[in-house]
């Protein structure tokens, strides 16, 4: 038969040449067995080895980035980007600041990229970057040197026609300045090379809101396909960063309440709804904890510990804050308590064992690679006004984002339908992304 042996193989292949790097064997694994039936139906992945390259990415760079703290101490981090692939455009992908970051992380985060990119309809090939540079508690100097030496190295490997990265956990808009702001200064140029740059040089108006807008957009799809609609109904979003915040701003416009939001200390209840101006004053002005909300707010509970968050009672969670956040006893939790829709604003945040329970409880799943790939379109349409020098209105670029939200929800409906398991978007997703890479990648010979 086709394709028998050719995933396991693969997968031995990676698992062996990848050790010690969990996060990454475990997103390689759910796209391989999501690909099965295309497999079978296109032998010609397998004469031309799609599979065994696609793993591999095209080139890892791995870099010292030295600086100094306000006193003068001298601290040594870690950088690295992985270029994964550039079958449909540039390497595109965020970058992000995390003491957990090492290279197995940025090997997911790059890998699902591909297929996240792929499924936006853009011209953007798949990357990722970071350090495992911590920025909280640092000065703004502090943050600014960090990226300058960042970029000292990393302006090498990147540009607006060969690699744009963009923000991620700990990277928001002051260290996408940062970062491009020296690479003016080292190179001379004016160019799109950062997405997620500043509204007044070069900046796209919903950048900052896309991927919580976006979940919210195809979580919506996803209640429409069940006949139904997020208005009046009770949302958890964990993480209260860029993601979660704006995934709170959309769900409450769609009417819907959001009742529990995070940090990795711990989450706040409110049965009244999270105010969002506290939130958003907390985590971007001040960088608080999230457990000084109920100081202002009296209807409010704090509970330490970021796991509990899934047991607070609601119809569609949106995990946001960081990978296997969510695990198949959370994912019993939320389905004993009438979840119905659950969409990943994160990357890989719920385990293989939660999905599991999601897809089998038929609870409408949308995996991250879907979900959340709201934010990289938006830096795709950042791209385009960028070359053209023009910026586009809110409305329009908003327009431009929900229509690609919907895009998403139906390519990924189709081909879960078309290769044998209709209503898995997590089966779908993987399918409609790869499938566009794959067909680039065979006409493009052996690159
Ligand atoms: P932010 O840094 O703005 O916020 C991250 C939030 O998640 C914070 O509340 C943080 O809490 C919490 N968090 C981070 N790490 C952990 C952890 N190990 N355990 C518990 N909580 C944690 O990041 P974003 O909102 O930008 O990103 C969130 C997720 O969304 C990530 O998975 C990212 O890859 C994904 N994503 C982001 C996109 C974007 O455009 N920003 C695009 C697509 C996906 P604390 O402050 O305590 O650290």
């Amino acid at each position: 038969m086709a394709g028998a042996g050719y995933i396991e193989k693969v997968l031995e292949t990676v698992k062996k040449r990848n050790q010690a790097q969990p996060e990454f064997i475990q997103a390689v694994t759910e796209v391989m067995e999501s690909l099965r039936p295309v497999i079978k139906k296109h032998p010609e992945f397998e004469e031309t080895a799609i599979l065994e390259r696609i793993v591999e990415p095209e080139r890892q760079i791995i870099f010292r980035v030295p600086w100094q703290d306000d006193k003068g101490k001298i601290h040594v981090n870690r950088g690295m980007r992985i270029q994964f692939n550039s079958a449909l455009g540039p390497y595109k992908g965020g970058i992000r600041f995390h003491p957990s970051v090492y290279i197995g992380i940025i090997k997911f985060l790059g890998f699902e990229q591909i297929f996240k990119n792929s499924l936006t309809g853009l011209m953007m090939g798949g990357g990722k970057g970071g350090s495992d540079f911590d920025p909280k508690g640092k000065s703004d100097s502090e943050v600014m040197r960090f990226c300058q030496s960042f970029m000292n190295e990393l302006h090498r490997h990147i540009g607006a026609d060969t690699d744009v990265p963009a923000g991620d956990i700990g990277v928001g808009g002051r260290e996408v300045a940062y970062m491009f702001g020296q690479w003016k200064k080292l190179t001379r140029l004016f160019s799109g090379v950062l997405t997620g740059k500043g509204l007044d040089f070069g900046g796209s108006l919903v950048r900052t809101e896309a991927t919580g807008y976006g979940a919210v957009y195809f979580c919506e799809e996803m209640m429409k396909a069940r006949k139904d609609s997020l208005e009046g109904k009770t949302v958890v979003a964990s993480g209260s960063g860029n993601v979660a915040i704006y995934t709170h701003q959309k769900a409450t416009q769609l009417g819907a309440k959001v009742v529990a939001m995070s940090d990795s200390n711990g989450f706040i209840y409110d049965k009244d709804g999270i105010n969002l101006d506290t939130i958003k004053r907390l985590k971007e002005v001040d960088r608080k904890r999230i457990k000084e909300y109920i100081k202002e707010h009296k209807s409010a509970k704090y509970t330490e510990g970021c796991a509990g968050i899934w047991n607070v009672k609601c119809d569609a969670a949106f995990p946001s804050a960081t990978q296997n956040e969510l695990d198949g006893k959370a994912a019993e939790t939320l389905v004993k308590n009438g979840c119905v829709a659950v969409a990943e604003g994160a990357n890989m945040p719920c385990t293989p064992e939660a999905a599991e329970v999601f897809i089998k409880n038929k609870v409408s799943f949308g995996p991250g690679k879907a979900a959340n790939a709201g934010g990289v379109a938006t830096s795709g349409l950042e791209m385009a006004q960028n070359s053209q020098r023009l910026p586009w209105s809110f409305e329009e670029t908003d327009n431009k984002l929900k229509q690609i939200m919907v895009n998403i929800h139906t390519v990924s409906s189709q081909a879960a339908e078309e290769y044998g398991t209709p209503g898995n978007l997590v089966n779908g997703a993987n399918i409609a992304g790869f499938l566009k890479v794959a067909r680039a990648m065979l006409a493009q010979g052996l690159v």
